[in-house]
């Protein structure tokens, strides 16, 4: 069979799984190819070949399973375009292990799988994220008695995996005794798909249920899967029940997601919900600057700003530019400058200066339906007018990183409720009416350029 009903099986996979967004800026560029008993993964830059390495392989490993003889060898490789960049460590083909499922027995020694370099200590609090942090502070200090469940959400790269480690070295820190999980939804769902293989459910949930601290890392991927929602409902039942803590990392609002029972999402939202945000331009300076502190090229402020200012979705591209700098640096052997910077972030540059802005959304979109501005983002209700807005409202969700609060505002101050009205009703639209679909598409073309 070939790579291109491989890469049509994950494209569908994920399509589904995935909001619009994500799948759109870390699957679909992905180049799948099959090269003996090896599959290779093509990503257009480092940033998405690290998110597709963490967040999507161990599916993408599933999903190629029944192409190979035997599980393939994963080779993740970056897509070699136009002047080659310095050679980063990431542009170096990463194996992954072989595809088989991963076993994580439950025994103490691996147990909590914590990541000692994320502590309280290195993650930078501003705006963005202060409520979260302190919520987590206090959920270390007196686990199962603030807040039960926490549930931190927020969009990619913002540092709720970091967060949700923290907690796990404070709580372990301060009582080595603690029972502590750290797992990531996926695993999760392959622990529940080996328990129902194996017929170890009482294992499994003895295991879950003998817990002190169970932090469970990007809980959307739940979505579809009744199986894993029965168990994780009894499960966190049991847990807050007996005053044990629990805290869920989500990539939306916990009622925003869909495919997940109402019993569970209303659980989700017991204890205490907490969004993090993108940081804001100071935000991402002290961030720069803490990181760059500790490595052997510290940056000056205006560097740092001048990074801030072009890298403005998440922390983890901000790492990843200062990454990419340092290593420029290093291989051309020269100071780091705004200039130097500006030579080692072309490409990222390059893509940056195209992304659109939501004015311009808003402007073609009235352009098109021949509205006035004003209109689309006034109060007034008839299809007329309010079928646009929705529109101009998807687009700006699907093209911009701004959140669904952020969109909303730029529409004349609408709440987030109301912008992901018209994004889900755009969307079954869009499956029934061929018109308004050729529309959207148009749009989008346009804007994308
Ligand atoms: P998420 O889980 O939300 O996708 P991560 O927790 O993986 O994001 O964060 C991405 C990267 O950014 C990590 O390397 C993390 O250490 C770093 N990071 C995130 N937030 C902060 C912060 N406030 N201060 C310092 N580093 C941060
Ligand atoms: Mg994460």
């Amino acid at each position: 069979m070939s790579a291109q009903s491989l890469s049509g099986s994950c494209l569908s996979f994920f399509k589904e799984q995935l909001p619009l967004q994500q799948y759109n800026s870390w699957i679909k560029p992905l180049i799948f190819e099959i090269d003996g008993d090896r599959l290779v993964l093509t990503a257009p830059n480092s940033f998405t070949l690290r998110i597709v390495q963490e967040r999507f392989l161990s599916e993408i490993s599933k999903r190629a399973l029944p192409f190979f003889s035997a599980p393939p060898q994963i080779e993740l490789r970056i897509e070699k375009r136009g002047m080659k960049p310095v050679r980063q460590p990431d542009a170096e083909p990463v194996f992954s292990k072989p595809a088989l499922p991963v076993t994580t027995k439950a025994t103490s020694k691996n147990l909590n799988k914590l990541n000692p370099a994320l502590v309280f200590d290195t993650f930078v609090t501003g705006k963005a994220n202060q409520l979260a942090h302190a919520a987590a502070i206090q959920v270390s200090e007196t686990p199962g008695v603030a807040y039960n469940p926490l549930f931190i959400y927020g969009g990619v790269g913002l540092g709720k995996t970091h967060l949700l480690q923290s907690i796990g070295n404070l709580v372990s820190k301060q009582n080595p005794q603690a029972r502590i999980c750290y797992i990531h939804a996926t695993n999760y769902i392959s622990g529940v798909v080996r328990a129902f293989q194996t017929k170890n459910f009482d294992e499994f949930k003895q295991f879950y249920n003998s817990l002190d601290l169970l932090l469970i890392d990007d809980i959307q991927f739940i979505a579809d899967k009744p199986g894993t929602q029965q168990e994780f409902f009894y499960t966190l039942n049991s847990l807050i029940d007996t005053n044990k803590q629990v805290v869920i990392t989500c990539d939306t609002f916990p009622k925003e997601i869909s495919g997940i029972e109402p019993r569970l999402t209303s659980r989700f939202t017991c204890g205490l919900t907490v969004a993090i945000e993108p940081p804001g331009l100071e935000m991402r300076v002290a961030i720069l600057l803490q990181k760059s502190a500790s490595s052997n090229f510290p940056i000056s402020e205006d560097v740092a700003f001048f990074i801030a200012k072009h890298v403005r979705s998440n922390i983890r591209e901000l790492e990843g530019a200062l990454n990419r700098i340092e290593a420029y640096a290093k291989f051309h052997k020269r100071q780091i400058s705004i200039d130097l910077a500006k030579e080692a972030l072309k490409d990222l540059l390059a893509a940056q200066n195209k992304q659109v802005s939501i004015e311009n959304i808003q402007k073609t979109v009235a352009d098109f339906y021949r509205i006035k501005i004003v209109e689309l983002l006034s109060k007034k209700r008839s299809r007329i007018i309010a079928r646009p807005r929705q529109i101009a409202m998807a687009l700006a969700r699907e093209l911009t990183q701004l959140s669904l609060p952020e969109i909303g505002n730029a529409f004349g101050g609408r709440d987030h409720s109301t912008v992901l009205h018209a994004c889900k009703t755009i969307e079954s639209l869009r499956n029934s009416d061929s018109a308004l679909n050729a529309d959207f598409n148009l749009l989008n073309q346009t804007l994308r350029g």
